[in-house]
Parts: C-alpha cells; structure tokens; sequence
C-alpha cells in the first residue's frame, strides 16, 4: 500500500491570539494531525510539563544540539532559544501525518525554504484591545512584560504577509471551523487523494 506523505503546516500568531487553544481543539478532533513539541531554553510555567509543552533544555543542551544539526530550524524568540526537531518532523510525515509547526516568523522563514511545499497560517487577534486582554488574562507575566510581548506582538504580526492563510481569532469556534476548513481542502488535493484512493480510481477507470 502506498503511503501518502503528511503535509507539513506551519502556525503562527502573536503570543496572546489564543493559537495554542486552537490548535488544541483542532487535534481533538482530527485525528491524522499531530503537533511538533520544540526544545526550548525558557523556563516551564505552571501548568506545562516536559515532553508535552516544550522540551525544557538548557543552553549547553541546546547549543549541542545545533552543532550536531539536529533541528529543522531555530530562533530566538524573546530571551530564549526555540527549536524543531528535524527527525521528529521527517518521521511524522513519512506515517501519512498532517504536522503542525507552532513556530515564530523567523523559523516560518526557514520552513519554507527547506520546504515550499509547507503550508503556512497565521492566527490574529480580532483587535489589539483583546490581545492585551487576554495577555493580561494570563496572569503569569508582569506589567514590564506583557507591554513588551505588546510591542513584540505587533512585530510578529507585521509578518502576516508572508503567510498562506490569515485566520482571524474574534469568535472561537468560528476561527477553530475556518482552520478545519484549511486542513480538509488540503487533503482533498488532487495529488494527495489520487494516492489515497489508488484502489477506488483504478477500479472505477477500469
Ligand atoms: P511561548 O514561550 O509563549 O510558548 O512561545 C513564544 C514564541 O515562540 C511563540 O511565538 C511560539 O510560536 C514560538 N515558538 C515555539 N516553539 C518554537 C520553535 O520550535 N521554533 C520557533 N522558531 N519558534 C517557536
């Protein structure tokens, strides 16, 4: 049997759009689609735990692992260090799996040269009202912090552009409805369906 190949997206948003939510509720519903876990240098906040939020690494750590080539790519993001593992990502795709980057604008830039093939969203915030809100929300950051994830958040966000998909996060299950929408269409593709169906399209051109 010949297996289809995943495809690869990636998922971008300011920090405070709500895209980690999203694309939670996506997973539980879709089950071909898996989430890569980056290595990261920051520390863990309440709540996450290794191996499932993040690879908690430390610098020396993480510093090895570039030398060795073991990401697919890497960035600094705030003060701290974030990485995809490539072999992760290669064998995810290889099962027939849909993946999903949850990376930065920087590493989205290094995807898709390595991979133009890769599918590419960015998440907004319905206004620059409601990301401050929900950074506020949080609760887990300073005053200090959340203006400078503000000032972070716009800059991310100017990158827009650069994306495949604009998905705009005002109402939740509508923007959860219009990411399915993204992943269904794309495994309807021609290309992808035609090796899915291999039995059915030979035997119906019989
Ligand atoms: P946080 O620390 O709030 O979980 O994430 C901060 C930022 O780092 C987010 O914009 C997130 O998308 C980005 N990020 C998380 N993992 C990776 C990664 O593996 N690579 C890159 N380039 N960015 C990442």
């Amino acid at each position: 049997m010949t297996v289809t190949t995943g495809t690869l997206y990636i998922v971008s948003a300011p920090s405070g759009a709500g895209k980690t939510s999203l694309v939670k509720a996506l997973l539980d519903s879709e089950p071909h689609i898996r989430v890569s876990v980056s290595h990261t240098t920051r520390a863990m906040r309440p709540g996450e735990a290794d191996g499932v939020n993040y690879h908690f690494v430390d610098h020396e750590q993480f510093g090895a692992m570039i030398q060795r080539g073991e990401f697919l790519e890497h960035a600094q993001v705030f003060d701290n260090c974030y990485g995809t593992s490539q072999v992760w990502v290669e064998q995810t795709l290889a099962q027939g799996l849909d993946l999903i980057l949850e990376i930065d604008w920087q590493g989205a830039q290094q995807v898709r040269k390595l991979m133009p093939q890769a599918r590419s969203i960015f998440i907004l915030p319905p206004t620059q009202e409601a990301l401050r809100h929900r950074l506020t929300n949080r609760g887990q950051d300073s005053a200090e912090i959340i203006e400078r994830r503000m000032r972070d958040a716009v800059s991310e966000m100017s990158h827009y552009v650069e994306y495949d998909y604009l998905v705009i996060n005002d109402d939740f299950a509508h923007a959860l409805e219009d990411l399915r929408s993204i992943f269904r269409a794309n495994r309807l593709v021609q290309s992808s369906q035609q090796q899915r169906h291999a039995g059915l399209l030979s035997e119906l051109l019989a």
